[in-house]
């Protein structure tokens, strides 16, 4: 195994179990280890900190796995660690009502670069790392033996694996290619998911738990569901008996999709009002119309994809907010989310602060919304840690 030599003084993160070692923080290596390979990270006087995968592509140059000197990370630590994870999953799974959720996510559960998400029977895979992709065969073995499932979807179509020199790949790993339609449940509600064309790796089930804790405000409630998607607050909550729900999303094949699901649940479709849009043009449209609404949900994208990124997404936020809080009848809830991992809680509450400020409005925070436990986060790595949201009573 080829010895990565750390820079005097880069010792401290390492020390505290933090997973990434940034490529300037290496002095100097013992030989040329392939991309993917596992390395020894020595400290400065020769002294032995960590193993971790490789990468001279990734301004993460070492993704670290294991701190302890004595112990093999071998296949069997990967089918160890992939093991405990799914276990840990279980009691997501345990009331029937739910069979979608995270079964591994990458840093957070000891497996940099590996997400594997469950639908139903069948699993999609995601790898952002080279390392992952080396063990892959492994992972696969493993995941085969634990779940049997139907089949396995490789979905590793995300950007951030160019980051690693890796391609994109969309592509049944198993035999059996998923139907184009898997049914899938999530708090007692069905939905059509499309794995392979999908966003994400198909459904967001970092949601599941914020969906249940809005759709119980929902009864007699008239709801817009901004940023949408194939529905997952709608459903929610026309299941808990909102009278009527407005859902916008610019894309239509998640419109469609919502539409579809609507169906499958036997809701009552005339509650719904499906519109393809861009939000920020639907709420002024709204506005001009002089429409308004007991609920509005804003679940947009990531608006600050890095720390560089964060005032100018501020700035986003916070239009999209004041903007949702003018359509809001007095005393009427906004539930806010923001997934972009540089705003923090703080950042965000004042970000809604401003929002009110500029929209003539008082706020009350009801609830902190937060992601579920098959996302979680490891105290060494805060990183890991990047859905977070608000309830606010608008007055
Ligand atoms: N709330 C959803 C998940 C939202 S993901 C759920 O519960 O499943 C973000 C969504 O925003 C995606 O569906 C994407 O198509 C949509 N989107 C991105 N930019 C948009 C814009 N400017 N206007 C409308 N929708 C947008």
């Amino acid at each position: 195994m080829i010895d990565v030599i750390l820079k005097k003084g880069k010792e401290k993160a390492v020390l505290h179990r933090h997973p990434w070692v940034f490529s300037g923080a290496i002095e100097n290596i013992k030989g040329k280890p392939a991309n993917g390979d596992i390395v020894r990270l020595m400290d400065a006087k020769g002294g032995f900190m960590a193993y971790g995968f490789y990468n001279d592509q990734s301004r993460v140059a070492l993704r670290l796995l294991e701190w302890d000197e004595a112990v093999a990370v071998d296949e069997q630590w990967f089918r160890a660690k992939v093991g405990i994870a799914v276990a840990s999953r279980s009691s997501i799974l345990a009331d029937g009502l739910t069979n979608t959720c995270r079964l591994i996510f990458s840093e957070s559960d000891f497996l940099p670069g590996l997400i594997v998400d469950k639908y139903a029977g069948h699993l999609a895979v995601q790898v952002l790392t080279s390392g992952i992709e080396k063990l892959l065969p492994v992972i696969i073995d493993e995941l085969q033996l634990l779940l049997k499932p139907e089949s396995i979807f490789d979905k590793s179509d995300a950007s951030s694996r160019s980051h690693e020199g890796l391609e994109t790949i969309n592509t049944a790993l198993t035999l059996s290619h998923p139907p184009e339609r898997v049914e899938v449940k999530e708090n007692g509600i069905t939905y059509n998911i499309n794995i392979a064309e999908g966003q994400k790796s198909g459904f967001y089930c970092d949601q599941r738990e914020n969906r249940k804790i809005l759709a119980a405000h929902a009864k007699g409630k008239k709801v817009l569901d901004c940023f949408s998607y194939t529905g997952g607050f709608t459903l929610n909550c026309l299941q808990n008996g909102a009278t009527s729900v407005a859902t916008v999303d610019s894309s239509a094949l998640a419109v469609e999709t919502l539409k579809e699901n609507i169906i499958l649940n036997k809701f009552d479709e005339t509650k719904v009002t499906p519109i393809v849009s861009d939000v920020n043009k639907q709420l002024r449209k709204f506005r001009d119309e002089g429409e308004t609404f007991d609920i509005v949900v804003l679940d947009p994208p990531k608006y600050a994809p890095s720390r560089s990124a964060l005032d100018k997404a501020s700035r986003a936020y916070k239009d999209l907010n004041r903007m949702g809080m003018l359509l809001l009848n007095p005393g009427g809830l906004l539930a806010t989310f923001s997934c972009s991992g540089a705003m923090d809680m703080e950042t965000f509450k004042q970000v809604l602060a401003w929002a009110a400020l500029d929209a003539g409005k008082q706020v009350q925070f009801i609830y902190q919304f937060c992601q579920p436990e098959d996302h979680p986060v490891r105290s060494s790595f805060p990183e890991g840690e990047y859905l977070k949201g608000l309830l606010c009573r608008v007055v």
